[in-house]
């Protein structure tokens, strides 16, 4: 079971760029301090070398805020990759990883952890899938003495050669067979690529841990094309019970190197405040109005 899932209503995080370019001091005061103005029940902070720990437990101790991390491998340290210096230096960042979410106290690592977060320039091999799978499997190992669990996120054709469905993951998390290896599930990236967002729930059934809650554009909740209704009455009916974390980058806040990194050349927002704040009261919205919808469809009046 994941460290954030339980009885109760469903957690609610956001992501720390949307608050900031970066984890300096400044940064990390303004972003758990506005995380928790917003209403959000933890941040989801990127695994960072250079981040003030001690800070960083503090704040998140003032604020009451929980805390999860992420990252995504690159080329240079791609698991899912035949090259063994290079799949090296992967296992190296992951297990770097495990102990950073230690000293936060964070029971999550999600995020592209199984692979390169790129455009690959060529074809996805069992070799490569192989040495993915036993890298995360033994990083997996370590996190579990440690109670934390890891996500494994899909995305697009665009970002990965390897996971682009619900359908993928599960073979790929069932292959790994570790207890604390759970799917990750974007709603941006699964908009593009799976059928509809309810058969991406239904795929991925009950290893389902972890949800980034983003628009088909990546902009504000709402204001895009994705079925938010049909997704959230998927999710209560599968009773969902894990976490929620809203996911949106806007270049008013991000620096150069992250959006060339995930293409978000235009701004769709340029208020972090507002952003969050709309998104907080939106994802809280249609998960009680889906709970209440199915509860009337569960129990007619007779
Ligand atoms: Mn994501």
């Amino acid at each position: 079971m994941h460290a954030l899932s339980g009885p109760g209503r469903n957690l609610l995080g956001v992501h720390a760029r949307l608050w900031a370019p970066d984890w300096s001091p400044a940064s990390a005061e303004f972003a758990i301090s506005a995380s928790a103005a917003a209403g959000y029940d933890f941040i989801e902070i990127p695994v960072d070398d250079s981040a003030d720990l001690a800070l960083t437990s503090r704040l998140l101790g003032e604020h009451a805020l929980g805390v999860v991390v992420s990252l995504a491998l690159g080329r240079e340290d791609d698991i899912n990759s035949v090259d063994p210096d290079t799949t090296a230096r992967g296992e190296r960042r992951l297990r770097d990883a495990v102990q950073f979410a230690r000293e936060l106290g964070a029971r999550y690592i999600g995020g592209v952890t199984f692979g390169a977060m790129t455009k690959y320039h060529q074809l996805p091999s069992p070799e490569a899938r192989d040495n993915s799978l036993t890298i995360l499997g033994r990083v997996a190992t370590v996190a579990q003495d440690y109670g934390i669990s890891l996500g494994v996120e899909y995305v697009n054709r665009y970002e990965s050669n390897l996971l682009n469905t619900a359908a993928q993951t599960l073979a790929y998390v069932t292959d790994l067979g570790a207890p604390n290896v759970l799917i990750h599930m974007d709603t941006f990236h699964a908009a593009m690529e799976e059928v509809s967002l309810p058969a991406a729930v239904a795929d991925a059934g009950g290893m389902l841990g972890y949800i980034h809650a983003s628009e088909n554009h990546r902009g504000l909740l709402g204001s895009g094309s994705t079925p938010w209704p049909e997704f959230f009455d998927a999710l209560v009916r599968a009773d969902y019970r894990g976490p929620l974390t809203f996911e949106s980058f806007s270049p008013a806040v991000v620096g150069e190197e992250m959006v060339i990194e995930i293409g978000g050349w235009r701004s769709l927002w340029t208020d972090p405040v507002a952003t969050a704040l709309a998104a907080n009261q939106f994802l809280r919205h249609h998960l009680d109005t889906a709970h209440t919808r199915n509860q009337s469809l569960a129990s007619p009046t007779p």
